[in-house]
C-alpha cells in the first residue's frame, strides 16, 4: 500500500480483509474507499489468493486439490485436506480426546522438488520455482475457506510436507509461517515442517522464536549413512550426524519432540535389524524425539516395493523396544494419490474428481 502512495496502515486493512475476511478480490475490500478501490484497480494492482482449480476425493474422505498459482507458466501445486488427520502431527493421541476437529492440511512449499529422494514422486518433477510467502499462506486460507473453517475455535493442523522442500525456500516458508500465525491466527505449535536434512535451513530454523517456530520433522528414513545416501542422495552433502548436530541447536518447548519420519522401503529400509539400529541411533542423538513409520506409497516409474505383510509392525515392535516412542502413520488418500511422496500432479481416475 504505501509503494501505491497510501499510508501503512492501510497494509493492515488489507492483511485484514485477506487473511481474516479470506476475501478474494479487490473489489470485496469494503474497508478502503470505492474510489480508492477503483485507483488501485486501474493502476494495475491485483489482490487475490491461489484458487483451488480442481478437487480429487478419496473415499477415506481426504480431499487433494490441484491449487493454481497465478502467472504466466500456469504452475499448480497440491494441498492435502485430511479432515482426520493422518495421526502424523500429534502421533501419540494426545490430542484425540473432546476436540471438536482434528483436520489437518498438508501445504506444498515449492513447485516441485529439487532434492531428488529416490522413493518419492515429487522428485521427478524437478524443481519448476519456489512459491511465495503468499502462495503457501494462501493454500491453508483457500482451503480453509473451502470447509468453513472457523479459526480459533476448531482445532486444525497444518503440516509442511506437500510438495517441495521448505528449508530450500526458507524465507518464503517463514514468511508465510508468520502470516499464518500473526494474520489468519493459526497456532505454531499445531504447525510441523518437514525436511530431508537441510542442515543451514535447520540452522536458521532453530533461531526463530517461539511464537513463531512450528514443530520440526526431519526425514530419517534409513539407519545408517550408507543406506541413507543410497536413498536420499543429499546425504551424501548432509550426513546424519551434521543432521543431528544441527537439530540439537533447536530449543524445544517443554514436551515438545522432534520427529522423525522414516519411510519403509520393502527389503532396503523395513529389516528388524534396522529398526534395532534406527533405535541406537535416535537414542545417541539425545534428543527428544519421536518416529513415525509411514509404509512407503507407490509411484509410477518408482523401483521399490511396499513392505510385506507384517513388516511395518514387526519393524514397530523392535524399534519400540529400544525405548523410542514410534507411531505408525496411516496412509490417507492412496486412491487419489494424495498419500506421502504422491504428490505430482497426478489427475486421478475419471470420475474420480469434481468440484
Ligand atoms: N521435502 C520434505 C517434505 C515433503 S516430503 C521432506 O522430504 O521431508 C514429506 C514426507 O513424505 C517425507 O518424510 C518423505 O520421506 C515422505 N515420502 C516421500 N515419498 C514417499 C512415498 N512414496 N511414500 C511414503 N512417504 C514418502
Ligand atoms: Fe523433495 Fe521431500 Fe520428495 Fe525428497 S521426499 S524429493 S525432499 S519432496
Amino acid at each position: 500500500m504505501v509503494e501505491a502512495g497510501e499510508p501503512a496502515f492501510r497494509g493492515r486493512q488489507l492483511a485484514e480483509a485477506l487473511y481474516r475476511q479470506w476475501v478474494t478480490g479487490l473489489e470485496e475490500i469494503t474497508t478502503l474507499s470505492k474510489s480508492l478501490r477503483q485507483r488501485l484497480a486501474a493502476d494495475g494492482w491485483q489482490v487475490g489468493r491461489p484458487t483451488i482449480a480442481q478437487v480429487f476425493q478419496s473415499v477415506d474422505g481426504t480431499e487433494r486439490y490441484l491449487v493454481e498459482c497465478g502467472g504466466a507458466e500456469g504452475l499448480t501445486v497440491e494441498t492435502v485436506w485430511m479432515p482426520e488427520g493422518d495421526e502424523g502431527e500429534t502421533g501419540d493421541g494426545s490430542e484425540a480426546e473432546g476436540s471438536r476437529s482434528r483436520a489437518t492440511i498438508c501445504v506444498s512449499s515449492q513447485v516441485g522438488c529439487a532434492v531428488n529422494c529416490q522413493f518419492c514422486l515429487t522428485a521427478k518433477l524437478g524443481l519448476q520455482r519456489n512459491l511465495s510467502a503468499g502462495e503457501i499462506a494462501g493454500q491453508v486460507v483457500s482451503v480453509l475457506e473451502r470447509h468453513g473453517v472457523e479459526v480459533g475455535r476448531e482445532r486444525v493442523n497444518l503440516v509442511f510436507m506437500g510438495m517441495g522442500e521448505p528449508f530450500l525456500n526458507y524465507d518464503n516458508f517463514m514468511a508465510a509461517v508468520r502470516l499464518l500465525v500473526e494474520e489468519v491466527g493459526l497456532s505454531p505449535q499445531r504447525m510441523t515442517v518437514s525436511t530431508s536434512g537441510i542442515v543451514p535451513g535447520i540452522e536458521r530454523f532453530a533461531q526463530e522464536p517461539a511464537e513463531v517456530r512450528p514443530k520440526l520433522a526431519i526425514s530419517l528414513n534409513a539407519p545408517n549413512d550408507e543406506v541413507r545416501s543410497e536413498v536420499m542422495p543429499i546425504n551424501k552433502k548432509w550426513p546424519i550426524e551434521a543432521v543431528m548436530a544441527a537439530a540439537r541447536k533447536v530449543k524445544l518447548r517443554p514436551r515438545e519432540r522432534v520427529t522423525f519420519e522414516y519411510v519403509l522401503l520393502g527389503g532396503v529400509t523395513d529389516r528388524e535389524e534396522q529398526a534395532r539400529e534406527v533405535g541406537r541411533l535416535v537414542r545417541r542423538t539425545g534428543l527428544a524425539a519421536k518416529v513415525n513409520l509411514i509404509a512407503w506409497n507407490p509411484g509410477p516409474g518408482i523401483g521399490y516395493a511396499m513392505p510385506e505383510a507384517g513388516a511395518v509392525e514387526r519393524f514397530r515392535t523392535a524399534l519400540g523396544a529400544e525405548g523410542v516412542p514410534v507411531y505408525v502413520r496411516r496412509p490417507r488418500g492412496r486412491d487419489i494419490f494424495a498419500a506421502c511422496g504422491q504428490l505430482k500432479r497426478t489427475v486421478g481416475r475419471a470420475g474420480n474428481s469434481g468440484q
